[in-house]
């Protein structure tokens, strides 16, 4: 109970701390608006003080990055263990975590795509943004031009880079996600008692790790209004207006993916109606939002899959485990979306082809996304990285972060409980066997 409650009072404070970054913010843009020397000082003060502060706050999450993918992802697949023996089910597990969560990054990105809200900033705006980043958006922009097209060539040198350690400290994730998918599988063939060392050390370092980003949430309800504030001085107030279309779109696209997406799954690959089934995933659905992690939906996600939905034991025990580390369909959603709202507000254009990259990397990197609060951030920035949006651009969404939150966590949940009741219907008869023993 406590945990949840003192989840509860941090999102509170955040959310204060917004609603007053955004407050003085405003006010105190308004108040020195066309006077040239306050705004001078004004801008020192955000240099030199504001971004500082919240600049403790990101790299806090910078510096969990790389223990928690490595060790969260190992963890998921070691977990795996009877491997061989669930392979038909695994199969089809997987296939239906990538169908989903493809198809939600794919509505995300149309949805940007459509109405560009990153677009509604002015011009002078965005040049002010610009300006405070332009080194680095220049040589991210440089560095995105020679970004090759989709070829196998590519894929390979993207996934097994010659120097992997290289790779990790230049802050691409996408070889150290291969990297501990491929260790995991390896500690799946270890002995018992080697494979469960393994795996409680793993347990260990993934909890430090998400210590780490506890710690930086707690810094949170400071480092946002600063960091509110900043922009503002330096950016004005109109960041936060198409802050706020943003948000609806990302919530729009959720509803859909919610209630659009996994309706025609249910209908095409179940006998379960989809009023009957959002009927009963009621109790989950409030759970995820109001917890806005995976982990703590869990015990009730599998509890109303199995009575309310009629999903063997078995099955329940296999998917939703694995779907509360794995399958996350509304961060992958969410995280496309950023990358390119971002990329519109700093002026970086993403081709077709380049898409179709974000729509693979995101998928890929929701699946090392823990299923805690605010567990996206850090993955977000590896993202950002990967295609010359300036990383610190997080700073204007860290705000709204909540809230979108508690809505992708709720999309996490719900996909998870679809894929469970489809998976079931798929191979009841092989994990009843299964569940017998050998
Ligand atoms: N809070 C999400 C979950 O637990 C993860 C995230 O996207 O931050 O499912």
């Amino acid at each position: 109970m406590s945990a949840p409650a003192n989840s509860d009072r941090l999102a509170n404070r955040i959310l204060i701390g917004l609603v007053a970054g955004v407050v003085a913010g405003v006010l105190i843009r308004t108040v020195a608006h066309g006077n040239e020397a306050w705004m001078q000082q004004l801008r020192w003060v955000a240099t030199q003080a504001l971004d500082p502060f919240g600049q403790v706050f990101l790299r806090l999450l910078f510096f969990a990055v790389v223990p928690l993918v490595f060790s969260s992802l190992m963890l998921g697949v070691v977990q795996l263990g009877r491997l061989d023996l669930l392979g038909p089910m695994a199969a089809r597990t997987f296939g239906l975590f990538v169908l989903n969560m493809s198809v939600a990054v794919a509505l995300g990105l149309l949805v940007m795509n459509t109405f560009i809200p990153g677009d509604g900033i002015d011009g002078a705006t965005r040049d002010a943004l610009l300006d405070q980043f332009q080194s680095e958006a220049q040589e991210k922009a440089e560095v995105a031009k020679t970004l090759p097209t989709l070829s196998f060539a590519y894929l390979v040198e993207l996934f097994m880079p010659r120097n992997l350690l290289r790779a990790v400290v230049d802050f691409q994730i996408l070889p150290l996600i291969l990297f501990a998918i491929l260790l995991g599988a390896a500690g799946t063939q270890l002995a018992g008692d080697q494979r469960v060392r393994v795996q409680s050390a793993l347990e260990i370092a993934t909890t430090l790790a998400t210590r780490l980003v506890n710690f930086a949430l707690k810094l949170a309800p400071y480092a946002v209004p600063a960091m509110i504030v900043s922009v503002c001085i330096k950016a004005g107030a109109s960041v936060l207006q198409s802050l706020a279309v943003f948000v609806a779109l990302c919530l729009a696209a959720m509803l859909v993916h919610l209630f659009g997406t996994m309706s025609v799954l249910l209908k095409l690959f179940t006998r379960i109606p989809p009023g009957k089934f959002f009927r009963a995933v009621r109790a989950i659905i409030v759970t995820a939002f109001s917890t806005s992690s995976s982990n703590a939906t869990l015990p009730t996600t599998i509890q109303i899959t199995r009575d309310k939905l009629g999903v063997s034991n078995s099955t329940a025990s296999f998917v939703l485990p694995l779907g509360a580390t794995m399958n996350m369909s509304g961060t992958a959603l969410y995280e496309g979306c950023v990358v390119l709202f971002l990329a519109q507000v700093y002026g970086v254009q993403l081709a077709l082809g380049q898409q179709v990259l974000l729509l693979i990397l995101t998928v890929l990197s929701a699946v090392a996304v823990a299923g805690v609060p605010g567990a996206s951030l850090p993955l977000i920035v590896g993202l950002l990285a990967n295609f010359g949006v300036p990383a610190e651009g997080i700073a204007l969404i860290i705000g709204v972060d909540r809230i979108l939150d508690m809505a992708r966590t709720v999309l996490n949940v719900s996909a998870d409980a679809v894929t469970a009741v489809i998976v079931d219907e798929w191979t009841r008869p092989a994990t009843e066997a299964l569940s017998d023993g050998p």
